[in-house]
């Protein structure tokens, strides 16, 4: 528990050194998966906002292979901690021929993910990976082919490491469980 966020509970669940290490190895296995295709173009991350933010930043960082990075917002509405199914996009995305990869933090059912990739799509990149942080396949209503995944987690509420809820415990280290 966060001593600047008194009565609330949060069950640890995976440790900042789990997931720096994690990083590392997702960043290797980036790296020498888009070495080839890369060469003349270098690797577009697109980041999915808020929550992928500080998930993307170590990523980007344990990437050796050249890299750019743009940004996609997306929220839903609803209460905070189920989905309406009404997502919104937001973005300012140049990727025509460009090889990109999706960083998103939660895949939960697969809308927002499903959304952001139909949208991308249509602008005709020249390939699409996606690469989440946390998955949670129990709860999938939407199809989602995901190419790169930190940790499968329990359908449980998540917060810490970028993801919030009502905007709040984004600047936990670690990522844990909020029990209401
Ligand atoms: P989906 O559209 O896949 O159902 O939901 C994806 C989005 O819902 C995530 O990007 C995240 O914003 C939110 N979400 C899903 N599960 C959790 C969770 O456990 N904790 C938090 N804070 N947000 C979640």
């Amino acid at each position: 528990m966060k001593e600047h966020h008194p009565g609330t509970a949060i069950t640890p669940l995976i440790s900042v050194n789990e997931i720096a290490s994690r990083i590392k190895e997702i960043g290797k296995t980036i790296s020498e998966g888009y070495a080839e295709t890369t060469q003349d173009s270098p690797l577009l991350l697109v980041v999915v906002l808020k929550g992928a933010f500080i998930f993307a930043a170590d990523l980007l960082r344990s990437i050796t292979i050249p890299c750019t990075i743009d940004f996609v917002h997306a929220s839903s509405y609803g209460s905070k901690k189920t989905s309406s199914g009404i997502v919104a996009i937001r973005h300012n995305l140049a990727i025509t021929g460009r090889h990109i990869l999706i960083v998103e933090d939660i895949i939960d059912t697969g809308l927002t993910i499903q959304q952001i990739t139909a949208e991308l799509i249509a602008m005709k990149p020249a390939s699409l990976g996606i690469c989440t942080l946390l998955d949670k396949p129990d709860t999938r209503k939407y199809p989602v082919d995901i190419t790169y995944t930190g940790f499968t987690v329990p359908n449980t509420f998540i917060v810490g490491y970028g993801i919030d809820y009502n905007e709040l415990y984004r600047e936990i280290p670690f990522l844990g469980v909020l029990l209401s």
